[in-house]
Order: C-alpha cells, then sequence, then structure tokens
C-alpha cells in the first residue's frame, strides 16, 4: 500500500506577486514531494498590472487582468492564506499574520511588490485612491464613470505622480471619459519632473501627447491637501478634482524594517540568487528586491524574468543543491499605452508609436495572463489495469469527494444503518431521533451534545478550524442551548514534529477564538496522523428546554439566517473551477458567528441548523418530527456569491445525488432548486417561527449582518415541501 509522503519542510510566500506566481505555476507542474506550501496575500486575485491602464480605458473585462490565487494555489497544491503580512521572527522562523497566528516556515520568500505613502497626506486616505490595491481603484473608478455618466459630479480628475505609471493612467482615464461623451478637466502633478525614467525623444512624444488631450501637466510642485472636490498645491494653487489617483510615492512597506533583514532604502537587498543577504532561508523577489549586483528601476518584467531563478533557488534550498544566479537585462521593452488602441516603444534609443504597437503589448499582455487564465489540466492519477467492478463507475462516473460536509454519509445508508441500532434507553436521556443534538438531563434543564467533524477543504489550517468549530456549534445553537465545552478530534497529515506542532497551533488558536466567543471552554480532545486533515469538534451546551425538531406549528414562517450554496462553490473550487472571490466570501460566510443569530431566534418552535443533508434534507428533518408540510418560495433563499451559476453551469457536490434520492421530493429541476440539496458546511439557521413575529426577527437578523429571510410557510400535510407559485 503506497505511503502517502511526509511533511518535512514548510515553504512560505509572502505576497501572490508576479515572481510568486509564475513559481506557483511551475510548481504545480513540478512540485517537490514533502514541502507544504504556503502563499499570503490579502486578496484572493493579484493584479497584473501591465493591463491595468488597457482595463481603465475600457479595452478589458477586470477579469482579463486578474490572477486567481485560489485557483493558482490549488493548482500548485499550496495553501492560500488570504491575510496581510506584518513581520517576520527570523529567529523563531514565524511570518506573523494580521489577526491571525504566526506561521512557520524553513524557506521564506517576499514578493508584496511596492506600495504608495500617499495615504499619509492629509485627506488622502478620506477623498482619493492609489492605484495599487487594483480592487480599491477600479470599484472606486467604476462608481466614479457612474456618477459622471448620472451628472452626480463633474469629470474632474487629479491624478498625483507623473511617472510611467501615472501617465499611462491618465490617458486611459481620460480616453474613457470622452468615450462616454463626457468633456473630462484632466491634471497630472509631479512634484519633480515628469517622466524621469524615459528618453529624451520617448518623454516628448508623451508629453505632446498629454497637451493634445488637452491633459495639464503640473511639475515642480507638490500636493499638500486633498480635498472632496480639488486638490491644494504647495504653491497655493488648487486644482479641481471630483477623482483623485495616487501613483506617486512608491515605497516599501514599513513593517519590513523591523525584521532585520539588510535593506536598500527599505527595499530589501537581495544577492545574485535572489537571497537575503541577511537570511539564507529568505528570499525576495520583484519591486520589493534590491538588485545589489544589478541595480534595476521597479518594473514587473524583473519580477517575471526572476521567476524561474526562484523557484529553482529555493528547490535547491530545500535539498541542497547549488543556486542559479540571476542576471538582469540592462533595459526592457517598455509598451506604454497612450488610451486609445494606440502605444508607445521605448527601449535603448529604439522607439515608435501607433496601433501596431498597441496591439503588440495586448498579445505579450494576454500570453502572460494565458498562462494564468489557462492552467493545464490536473489530470486524476490513473486508476490501476486490474480494479474491482464497481471502481471505474464510482471513480470515472462521480465528481471527487468533496471536503467539509459534502463528505458527509448520505442520509440514506445513515438511516438505514441506524435503522436497526437498539439505543439503551435511560431516564435522564430525552430521545430526540434524527435532531441536531442529544438531550441529557442536567439539573432542572438539560445538557445537549452533538460531535462533528470536516474533512479540511482548505489547508488554511486556521480558516478551516474557525469553519468546523462554527460548524459543530450550529447544532448546539439550533438547540436554543448556550454553548458550555468542546473536545478536538483533529487528524493531521504525516509531517515532521516542528510543523505537527506549528499546524495545531493555528488550528487550536482558532479554535479558541470562535469557542470563547461562544462562551465554550474547551476541556480536552485527541490528536493523531493520518492520511489527511480532518478537524472535529464534539461539544455541549445548557438550555432549560431545548427547540427541538418536532415543536413546529402550520402558520409558521420558515426563516433562515444565511444563504445556501457553500457546497457547489467548495466542489467547484476543487476541481479549480470557482472563481476565488466567491471561495473566499463563502469561507467568510462559513466562519460567520451564528451565537448573535441564535439569541434572536429563541423563540422559535423548531428549529436546525442546515449543513449536510442540504435545506431540502434539514427542512424534511423538521417536517417528519412536526409532521406538518412546507411550501417553500425559492426566490427568497439567500444564495452565496457565485452559486447559482455554479449550478447552472452543471457543478454539484459529491453529496448532491445522495441527498437528493434520499427524499424523493418532486421538484422542478432547476438552478436553485437543486441548490435545495446542496450540502451546507456551518450553514445558517432554519426556524420555525410564528408568522407574526418573523418579519420582526428578520429585521433584527439582517441589522446583525446576516443575510436572513422568511423563505416560505409551514401547513397541514403530510411531510412534504411543495414550491411557492
Ligand atoms: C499602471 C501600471 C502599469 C504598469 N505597467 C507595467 C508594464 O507595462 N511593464 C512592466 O514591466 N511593469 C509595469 N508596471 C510595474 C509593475 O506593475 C510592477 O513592477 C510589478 O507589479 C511588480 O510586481 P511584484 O511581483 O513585485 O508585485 P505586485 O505585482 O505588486 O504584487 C504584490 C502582491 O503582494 C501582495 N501583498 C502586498 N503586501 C502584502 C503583505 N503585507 N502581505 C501579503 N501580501 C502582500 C499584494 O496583494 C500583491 O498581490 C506597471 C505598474 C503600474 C502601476
Amino acid at each position: 500500500m503506497q505511503r502517502p509522503i511526509p511533511l518535512t519542510r514548510d515553504v512560505v510566500f509572502i505576497g501572490g506577486g508576479h515572481a510568486h506566481a509564475l513559481v506557483l505555476r511551475r510548481w504545480g507542474m513540478k512540485p517537490l514531494a514533502g514541502v507544504r506550501l504556503t502563499v499570503i496575500d490579502p486578496n484572493p486575485t493579484a493584479p497584473y498590472s501591465g493591463m491595468l491602464p488597457g482595463y481603465i480605458a475600457g479595452h478589458y473585462r477586470q477579469a482579463d487582468l486578474e490572477i486567481d490565487l485560489v485557483k493558482l494555489c490549488r493548482f500548485a497544491g499550496a495553501r492560500l492564506v488570504v491575510a496581510r503580512v506584518v513581520g517576520i521572527d527570523r529567529d523563531a522562523r514565524r511570518v506573523q499574520v494580521e489577526g491571525r497566528p504566526d506561521i512557520f516556515y524553513d524557506i521564506a520568500s517576499i514578493d508584496i511588490g511596492i506600495t504608495s505613502d500617499l495615504p499619509s497626506l492629509p485627506g488622502f486616505a478620506e477623498h482619493a485612491v492609489g492605484a495599487k490595491p487594483l480592487g480599491d481603484y477600479t470599484r472606486r473608478w467604476r462608481g466614479f464613470l457612474d456618477d459622471v455618466a448620472a451628472g452626480r459630479v463633474a469629470p474632474e480628475i487629479a491624478v498625483i505622480g507623473g511617472g510611467v505609471a501615472g501617465v499611462e493612467l491618465v490617458l486611459a482615464m481620460h480616453h474613457a471619459l470622452k468615450t462616454r461623451g463626457a468633456q473630462p478637466q484632466v491634471t497630472v502633478i509631479e512634484a519633480r519632473r515628469a517622466l524621469p525614467d524615459l528618453g529624451d525623444k520617448t518623454r516628448r512624444a508623451l508629453l505632446r501627447r498629454l497637451e493634445k488631450a488637452g491633459i495639464g501637466l503640473i511639475e515642480g510642485v507638490g500636493v499638500v491637501e486633498v480635498c472632496a472636490d480639488r486638490v491644494l498645491l504647495s504653491d497655493g494653487a488648487e486644482v479641481a478634482s471630483a477623482f483623485t489617483l495616487g501613483v506617486a510615492g512608491a515605497r516599501p512597506q514599513e513593517w519590513l524594517r523591523d525584521t532585520g533583514l539588510d535593506l536598500h532604502e527599505g527595499f530589501v537587498k537581495v544577492g545574485p540568487t535572489l537571497h537575503t543577504l541577511t537570511d539564507t532561508r529568505i528570499f525576495a523577489a520583484g519591486d520589493i528586491a534590491h538588485l545589489t549586483h544589478a541595480p534595476r528601476p521597479k518594473a514587473g518584467v524583473y519580477a517575471v524574468r526572476e521567476a524561474p531563478f526562484l523557484y529553482d533557488n529555493i528547490l535547491a534550498a530545500l535539498t541542497g543543491g547549488k543556486p542559479r544566479k540571476y542576471r538582469p537585462q540592462k533595459d526592457y521593452l517598455k509598451l506604454i499605452s497612450l488610451g486609445g488602441r494606440e502605444a508607445l516603444a521605448d527601449k535603448f534609443t529604439m522607439r515608435g508609436e501607433g496601433a501596431g504597437l498597441w496591439r503588440l503589448k495586448d498579445r505579450i499582455d494576454r500570453k502572460f495572463m494565458r498562462k494564468f487564465h489557462e492552467l493545464p489540466e490536473m489530470k486524476a492519477p490513473a486508476l490501476p489495469p486490474a480494479v474491482a467492478d464497481g471502481v471505474r463507475e464510482m471513480v470515472e462516473g462521480h465528481p471527487p469527494l468533496c471536503g467539509g460536509c459534502g463528505a458527509k454519509v448520505a442520509a440514506g445508508p445513515l438511516r438505514e444503518s441506524l435503522a436497526g441500532l437498539k439505543v439503551l434507553e435511560r431516564d435522564d436521556i430525552k430521545p430526540l431521533p434524527g435532531d441536531d443534538a442529544a438531550a441529557v438531563k442536567c439539573g432542572d434543564g438539560f445538557q445537549v451534545i452533538s460531535t462533528d467533524h470536516l474533512r479540511a477543504f482548505t489547508a488554511d489550517h486556521w480558516q478551516m478550524a474557525r469553519i468546523a468549530a462554527n460548524h459543530a456549534l450550529g447544532d448546539i445553537w439550533a438547540m436554543g442551548a448556550r454553548p458550555q465545552s468542546a473536545l478536538a478530534s483533529i487528524t493531521l497529515p504525516e509531517m515532521r514534529p516542528t510543523m505537527q506542532r506549528a499546524t495545531l497551533d493555528e488550528i487550536m488558536a482558532a479554535a479558541t477564538e470562535v469557542f470563547s466567543a461562544a462562551g465554550a471552554a474547551i476541556i480536552g480532545g485527541h490528536t493523531m496522523l493520518g492520511a489527511e486533515l480532518v478537524i472535529g469538534f464534539t461539544v455541549t451546551g445548557l438550555c432549560k428546554r431545548p427547540i427541538t425538531l418536532a415543536g413546529a406549528r402550520a402558520g409558521d414562517a420558515l426563516v433562515l439566517t444565511g444563504p445556501i450554496g457553500s457546497g457547489v462553490v467548495l466542489a467547484a473550487e476543487m476541481r479549480g473551477q470557482a472563481d476565488g472571490r466567491d471561495v473566499v466570501s463563502a469561507w467568510r460566510e462559513m466562519g460567520r458567528d451564528k451565537g448573535p443569530a441564535a439569541a434572536l431566534l429563541t423563540q422559535a418552535h423548531a428549529m436546525t441548523d442546515v449543513t449536510g443533508f442540504g435545506l431540502a434534507g434539514h427542512l424534511m428533518g423538521m417536517l417528519g418530527a412536526s409532521k406538518l408540510a412546507a411550501r417553500l418560495d425559492l426566490a427568497m433563499i439567500p444564495l452565496m456569491q457565485g452559486a447559482e451559476a455554479l449550478a447552472a453551469a452543471g457543478v454539484r457536490s459529491s453529496l448532491y445525488q445522495g441527498n437528493r434520492a434520499s427524499l424523493a421530493l418532486d421538484l422542478p429541476e432547476s438552478p436553485r432548486s437543486d441548490l435545495l440539496y446542496d450540502p451546507q458546511t456551518a450553514g445558517g439557521l432554519l426556524a420555525a417561527v410564528d408568522g407574526r413575529q418573523a418579519g420582526g426577527v428578520v429585521e433584527k437578523l439582517r441589522a446583525e449582518g446576516y443575510s436572513a429571510a422568511i423563505i416560505g410557510w409551514l401547513e397541514e400535510g403530510a411531510p412534504s415541501i411543495r414550491l411557492a407559485d
């Protein structure tokens, strides 16, 4: 029997910049066994800024210039931690992450690009936006275009920073407004000389373009304050601006100063092998790296060219090999877009401009992004030539086994197996067959107890543990009980002891945070090594009288406190088919604390949490126990971001068929109705609430930030679900 390869080394990528993105792609095609690769980036996508001007001008869609880090990490077999790094403790070999426990490394690499210090300019944070991170800029830009189109603001723009990037973006914004019929008034403000890094001829050509477009250029004057409708200059002048963009003040992040790494003006000094000069366990690449052996301007082309050296040298560091030396090119072809589909080229003394050059730039940029938008297919390992009957059908006829509650055993086989069980009856145990938790008499009330464990769908242990803890608490909340205690049950893939410790640190930090917030104490557990990561908790709670499945009444409203769809989103993510933003949004929703929601539902007549059996399965559990029928309004059911589109595209969790088969409901097929069978992980609470109070309860739930809704009504009749017209 093939033993899974144990993990023996932790490699941590700080930032999902250009160099790391290319190394991840290479790693996906040629990984080194035994390595746990972690990527930490505050965003689920990383921008390819070469296409940013084209996007702003309206030539590209946002997705064209975004590298989906969730997909790329899945492809590389790496784990993505969506968070910001704020420090490195090199003695302890721990990367410090905002709002989470440290992450241990054997080898780390920094590719975080550069940031801008304009946020320290008075009024900048309130009234302006930086060109990076991309998300903020593009969101604000789309809002501005709508405001101009609606006549809410004047098409007045000020750009702080007259470098190549600033001029490219100002031409792009001017073009976008022009093509929408606006008369833009645009000004570039440069504290020193504009376009300092370009040859004279190219510089003059670009200045002519600005002039021809009627774009103002102010040089040698700084900005002292940004206001909502103008910017104030150091010479006392003012520039009208309803949209102020910062493309200057490029600088490295402050936290690097506390790492003890040798820096050059804040940039990390590296040698030819891209190792930092101070620490052979740490590499740096891209804009944040200062190439001590051959200093170069900050441009993506260098990050791209460093990638193969970074890949090889990290492998060498992990295998005792010899690192390779990177010698950067002296100059590079700058293709500067000019707003419309024209570009200007500049390299050494060569230059030219026109539509042909824009097409060249477009080809180069699209070719680069195809590397990430068309990742090679991840082929499942082939089956051995001889297998038992049924194996091929199960492997080739069914989607791969999902994680989370998608890996639950379906209700059918579970029910059949439990049906025959002769459980001892005890006076101090309240029989609640099929309910979310068992209830044991305790004083003048009850202790409810439930256990849940989840097959991991992300190796971000902290995130997975948060979701698993919330998932386990769901049963306690559903009984209307106050959480009391928790026991952990953890299986780790085989790894060396230092990594076991680091992994448990991440898991238990998250679990402690979630259970403490719920008022429960972690009182013990069991941890072992196994084939894969599984995290579970057995939880107890206290209540005077448990809210069971059997208390619902005809006329009650069905209140759902959270969206469904995690099954298809997680299934699609496993197959590299989900949009990274939808996945991260689903993780956040599954990690949401349901305590405040439960506190607003103490008057519920019946309640459950929506998990593995899907909304239909858990509702049928309530209808069966309460002997009622339900009328559901599909349109009212809140869905997770991207879930309906994935369902429409035919994505199904591996538990979908089992859920559908075990219910035999006669519901019309549609993406929305199919999601009723979608297994949920750490799903919302489903409560039967007095119809007269339901509206008020939903209002309060929404005020707490839950996407809650009345999704249907209970009525007399045999347990069944029908859809409202
Ligand atoms: C408008 C514009 C146009 C450009 N055009 C070109 C061009 O045509 N050709 C060219 O060569 N260059 C161009 N550049 C320059 C190019 O964008 C940069 O040189 C390039 O992006 C640098 O890549 P990088 O890998 O260093 O970092 P980036 O691409 O900036 O990526 C850094 C990543 O790190 C993440 N990150 C940041 N801080 C942290 C943190 N604390 N913790 C964790 N993650 C973090 C970010 O979220 C981001 O994903 C352009 C720049 C701009 C602004």
